[in-house]
């Protein structure tokens, strides 16, 4: 609780007098209020250091006060018979009675169990682990997961990964998707709920409620720490910085509502609750000295896209015959802020870097790169929301992991709801430009993707695409040691049937000192 803003520690001081009492007499069953189950979507962790983690939970429920005093308590076994730390929260009406514990003076690298009462009633248990600390060379299993879209699917993906004993879980955004019920011709296993597109801070937080009470996607939180990132739907499809696609509405009103109900639902740290419009998620973790994670925002400083539709905002296919500006070389989707950090973030000295980012980063071309209009003006046909409509800004990246010695890159991604194992050059069209590194982009747990003959058809002209498959759903799990990467796409048999088998469509592996992957 060390970070715990001073109003907060205010209050809890003002309360500790009177609230002493009532935080032990919290863990006792109170006789009629323990009917209610005040913890309906969960419990979750994050954020993991060699110290630190922090907890997550929303009290839910009628009657709620205004504040409501939350007791937590984490452990170091799983009976919570030898407790690590405890203390009380305040969940608060203005932050949707969220809690956020940033837990610290904890030991690294290992285990710990957690949960929450409030309201006589008591959270589930979740397990949650530090990072090694630094320097140790412990090894390191993780998975990539972005894309749950509500009603495109069961999220039988979660309960797979929650038996894969993960260390770690990189959710690279699209947690939730701002659209309303699907009209009924379109219906398919489940709708969103609500009327219309979500805009406000209570449609926000509801749609939040709604994918939270799924108990796959509650059992993965309890399984192991999360790093979330987020990408355009849990504002709106394809927003950029200050511009939403549909171009309706005050813009910036509709985002700082979105960001504050992401934070209400994420194990983000409290250090972190939004003061204004802007929300900092970009952040670096290091897992020993094996690697160093960079986890991105590729949403909100970014420069819009370029040569949108008449009337709209967002994304475009376009070539640059037609769109000179999407050469631009002053376009950035990082923002430069972010684009400096991750520069001078670039480490040497672990094994690895993971890049934890939001899309597809090797370039993509629809038609074929080799047919120009002017020997000075490049071919093919990109899409302007992903790096494609960026490319001097993936250059000055690619370009800086290069001149800052960035070992072993590893770039992670999702959005595009098909799976692509990719070699990373910093010339796409020149054959004989090196590989500098290696990209995994994950597939949605649920949401469509486009035709599978559509990619097929386009994958000639990016041969430096080893692997690109739509039409799977599931992620992406690894084992990472000093040694190499081992990577297996892990495919849901049928994403329409919540108790759907899962099997490994591919595996690959990229050994330490060798970028790109090979089949395995
Ligand atoms: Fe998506
Ligand atoms: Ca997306």
């Amino acid at each position: 609780m060390n970070e715990t803003p001073d109003t907060d520690r205010r209050r809890l001081i003002a309360l500790a007098a009177g609230t002493s009492l009532v935080a032990s007499l919290l863990f006792i069953r109170h006789a009629r209020a323990a009917d209610v189950d005040r913890f309906t979507l969960g419990v979750a962790s994050g954020c993991p250091r060699p110290q630190s983690v922090v907890l997550w939970t929303r009290v839910l429920g009628p009657g709620l006060p205004e504040q409501v005093p939350v007791a937590w308590e984490v452990a170091r076994d799983e009976r919570f018979t030898d407790i690590a730390s405890s203390g009380v929260a305040l969940a608060e009406e203005a932050w949707a009675h969220s809690v956020h514990i940033d837990v610290s003076d904890l030991a690294p690298a290992r285990w710990y169990w957690y949960r929450f009462n409030a309201l006589g009633s008591r959270s589930s248990t979740g397990r949650t682990r530090t990072a090694p600390a630094a320097g140790a060379s412990d090894a390191l299993q993780f998975a990539i997961a972005s894309c749950q879209r509500w009603d495109h699917g069961h999220y039988a993906a979660w309960r797979h990964m929650a038996d894969e004993n993960l260390d770690l879980v990189l959710f690279l955004g699209d947690y939730i998707y701002e659209a309303g019920p699907a009209p009924a011709s379109a219906r398919r296993v489940r709708q969103h709920e609500g009327n219309g597109p979500v805009k406000t801070l209570q449609q926000y937080r509801d749609r939040y409620a709604q994918y939270k009470a799924d108990p796959a996607l509650q059992r993965m939180h309890a399984a192991a720490p999360w790093i979330v990132i987020w990408d355009d739907h849990e504002v709106e499809n394809d927003y950029a910085n200050d511009r939403g696609d549909t171009l309706d509405g005050d813009f910036l009103a509709r985002r700082a509502a979105a960001y504050q109900a992401w934070w209400e639902h994420m194990p983000a740290p409290a250090a972190r609750r939004p003061r204004d419009a802007d929300l900092r998620i970009y952040d670096r973790y290091d897992w020993g000295r094996l690697a160093r994670i960079h986890a991105v925002d590729d949403r909100q400083y970014r420069d819009r896209q370029v040569c949108p539709r008449p009337g709209r905002g967002g994304s475009n296919t376009v070539t640059p015959k037609d769109c000179p500006s999407l050469r631009a070389p002053s376009r950035t989707l990082l923002g430069e802020t972010q684009e400096r950090w991750l520069a001078d973030g670039w480490s040497s000295h672990h094994g690895w870097n993971l890049l934890a980012q939001q899309t597809l980063m090797a370039r993509f071309s629809w038609s074929d790169p080799s047919l120009r209009d002017a020997p000075d003006i490049p071919g093919g046909m990109y899409w302007t929301d992903g790096w494609d409509g960026y490319p001097a800004a993936r250059s000055r990246l690619l370009g800086s992991a290069v001149e800052r010695h960035a070992a072993n890159l590893v770039v992670l991604g999702g959005d595009v709801h098909a799976n692509y194992v990719a070699d990373l050059k910093l010339d796409f069209d020149d054959p004989k430009s090196p590989v500098i590194a290696t990209e995994f982009c994950g597939t949605s747990i649920t949401s469509e993707g486009l035709a599978q003959a559509r990619i097929a058809a386009a994958l000639p002209f990016n041969p430096h695409i080893r692997y690109g498959r739509s039409g799977e759903h599931g992620y992406m799990r690894f084992a990472l040691d000093a040694k190499a990467l081992h990577a297996q796409l892990r495919v849901l048999a049928d994403v329409l049937d919540p108790a759907s088998a899962i099997r490994t469509a591919a595996s690959f592996t990229v050994e330490a000192g060798r970028p790109g992957a090979v089949a395995a």
